[in-house]
């Protein structure tokens, strides 16, 4: 029986880049709008965050923007995010406060996903945060892992609740291992009061066609492909086998076409 009650997908910022960071060997030439997303799952006993964006300061102090997103090491610059956009907003949007978050799940730790900790944090959360073991192990190898993001503003290291493979977060959301784009990347399943469960693919799947044509993200772990396909075969199979919809991470399209709440 499920705790969820609903679910609401947050714009945190867009991204402009070239579709082979999304599609592995597809789409060079070929620039993209992608969206940022974080999703707020309310259940019966708490409210969990999958994902959390970018570090908004990041992107809005030059001197830092400058620093993270120097255009000789970040091609594709940094991303448009405004300060509407930063997660402790939406949650006011939604009558709520960050000190009413009490799970954040990190899906994986690149800057797009993980890079929200500190301004949650400044703002009062305290929620537990949740990571795999085989994510912070490989982290420090990753250019897409900003190691400022993973510090509160004080300099000490969040205190990550480390975790090693598949469990249930709560009653009806299930954890879902799928590495290949990073070493321990987890995807969401979430069974919702009514209607299908929804299948959160994080960034193993950032577009539909990674998941209709079984193509690999660009950007893998150790050059990974057999994983991330593996992954992308394990979501569509879950998704068979429960009857979820699997949803893209960044996907400008399939975003648009979302309702703002999922009941
Ligand atoms: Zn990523």
């Amino acid at each position: 029986m499920t705790t969820v009650r609903r679910l609401w997908p947050l714009l945190t910022a867009t991204h402009r880049y070239d579709k082979s960071i999304s599609t592995l060997g597809r789409g060079h030439g070929t620039t993209i709008e992608a969206p940022i997303l974080a999703y707020l799952i309310e259940t019966a006993n708490g409210r969990i965050l999958y994902d959390v964006g970018c570090d908004h300061a990041k992107i809005a102090d030059p001197t830092q923007r400058a620093r993270w997103y120097d255009p000789a090491s970040f091609a594709f610059g940094a991303p448009e995010m405004d300060d509407a956009q930063r997660i402790p907003r939406h949650l006011a949007r939604l009558g709520l406060a960050p000190a009413d978050v009490d799970v954040i799940f990190i899906g994986h730790l690149h800057f797009d996903h993980a890079g929200g900790l500190r301004d949650l944090r400044r703002c009062g959360c305290g929620a537990e945060i949740h990571l795999q073991h085989d994510e912070w192990a490989a982290h420090r190898d990753d250019p897409a892992v900003f190691a400022d993001d993973l510090v509160d503003d004080a300099g000490r290291p969040f205190p990550f609740s480390l975790k090693r493979g598949e469990y249930d977060v709560a009653p009806g959301v299930r954890a879902v291992a799928t590495p290949g784009h990073t070493a321990g990347h987890m995807s969401m399943w979430i069974e919702l009061p009514k209607g299908p469960p929804v299948l959160l693919c994080g960034d193993a799947a950032d577009l539909q066609e990674n998941l209709d044509d079984e193509v690999a993200p660009g950007g893998l772990w150790q050059q990974r492909e057999d994983l991330a396909l593996a992954s992308i075969r394990k979501l569509k199979a879950l998704a068979r086998e429960t009857g979820a919809v699997p949803w893209p991470n960044h996907d400008l399209a399939f975003w648009r076409a979302l309702p703002r709440v999922v009941e």
